[in-house]
């Protein structure tokens, strides 16, 4: 067991002699749980197979499924791949820092043991100022996978991150709430059409805007052979069953009203995830509200803590609204499909 230190930093200004003792962990090969603006990242060297090897066992994460590098400079990205697409160029031009990953073929120096034994690595410039300051002062690029125990939902605090890494990880940086709420957009650039290879923080619209054709991979639906490693496991997903409810609003809310009457005539305990507009049209269950459906950011921060908070309460069953797919409501989709294994109602 590790005594793992928690540390709060300031998130604009981050603190200088907080992130230097948070630097030497990573360069002597240890973990340190940081902010991101997407959610927080398990941090260690990525030039350190050792260290890659601490982060899948912290993790309990499946070999195979490779990290994302982050970087807080462009001049580091040279040295980790073997050639940079036009293509990524102009993407890393607007979307960089921020949640955008995208994939290259490795370098030599990029060690087998981060990239799941893959010869492409993927990587971001994370947006979040304690992530950059730490990346910059480590002096070395830092693999990052979402600081929770593989399988459950990616932590958005730094509470949520010492509830699965305590005794796991050296540090967590306290650097309050992520504001995106969901992962980094993966792209694959190597193909004609370039392919989304799991919705994130940029838009599929975003991406098209710069691209044209952007491709959302095919294997992302239930039952395919997804392209990206890490997108086959179980993923984001609860204690309790989780059944996603999709369709017309006022269908939703009525079918989500008739199960959960039916499931508490059972004596079943009920979490309902409902939205601003729809949580006072709830008759039973705890009714957590996600957020405003006009503001879909404001649901992307809140649904992984939501699941957490409903294990917390010990609900047998969660009952889930669907939202619209556009703009971040594609990865909110994506994370709620794979929390609810897939278990999906159409009304
Ligand atoms: P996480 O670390 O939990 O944010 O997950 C990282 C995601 O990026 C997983 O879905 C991985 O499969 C994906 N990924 C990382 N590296 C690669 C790569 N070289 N090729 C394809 N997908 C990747
Ligand atoms: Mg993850």
């Amino acid at each position: 067991m590790l005594e793992t230190k928690i540390i709060k930093v300031d998130k604009n200004q981050p603190e200088r002699d907080k992130i230097k003792m948070a630097a030497e962990i990573i360069r002597k090969g240890g973990l340190v749980a940081f902010p991101t603006e997407t959610v927080y990242g398990l941090g260690g060297n990525a030039l350190d197979e050792d260290a890659a090897k601490k982060i899948y066992a912290a993790k309990g994460r499946p070999q195979d499924n490779p990290l994302i590098v982050h970087i807080w400079d462009i001049s580091q990205l040279n040295q980790l791949v073997k050639e940079i697409p036009e293509k990524a160029r102009l993407l890393m031009d607007k979307f960089w820092p921020g949640p955008l990953t995208i994939i290259f073929h490795k370098n030599d120096v990029v060690p087998f043991g981060t990239t799941g034994g893959l010869d492409t690595v993927a990587i971001r410039m994370p947006s979040h100022p304690v992530a950059l300051e730490l990346i910059k002062e480590a002096g070395v690029p830092i693999a990052a996978p979402s600081a929770n125990i593989s399988g459950k939902p990616s932590p958005v605090c730094a509470e949520e991150v010492a509830e699965d890494m305590t005794g796991r990880i050296d540090m967590i940086l306290d650097g309050g709430k992520a504001s995106v709420g969901v992962e980094s957009t993966v792209l694959d650039l190597s193909e004609e059409v370039p392919i989304i290879l799991r919705p994130g923080g940029v838009t599929r619209e975003e991406l098209q805007e710069v691209l044209g054709r952007v491709d959302l991979d095919p294997g992302l639906a239930p039952g395919e052979k997804p392209r990206s490693p890490g997108q086959k496991y179980r993923h984001y997903a609860p204690d309790a069953p989780m059944t996603l409810v999709e369709g017309p609003i006022d269908r939703q809310v009525k079918t989500i009203n008739e199960l959960a009457e039916k499931l508490e005539s059972q004596g079943l305990k009920v979490g309902i995830m409902a939205t601003a507009q729809t949580r006072h049209l709830y008759t039973s269950g705890h009714i957590i509200s996600a957020g405003d459906r006009t503001a879909p950011l404001t649901i992307s921060s809140n649904i992984f803590t939501i699941l957490r908070k409903f294990d917390r309460l010990g609900v047998d069953q969660i009952l889930a609204e669907g939202i619209s797919k556009d703009g971040i409501g594609l990865a909110v989709m994506n994370r709620l499909y794979k929390a609810a294994g897939y278990n999906v109602i159409k009304v």
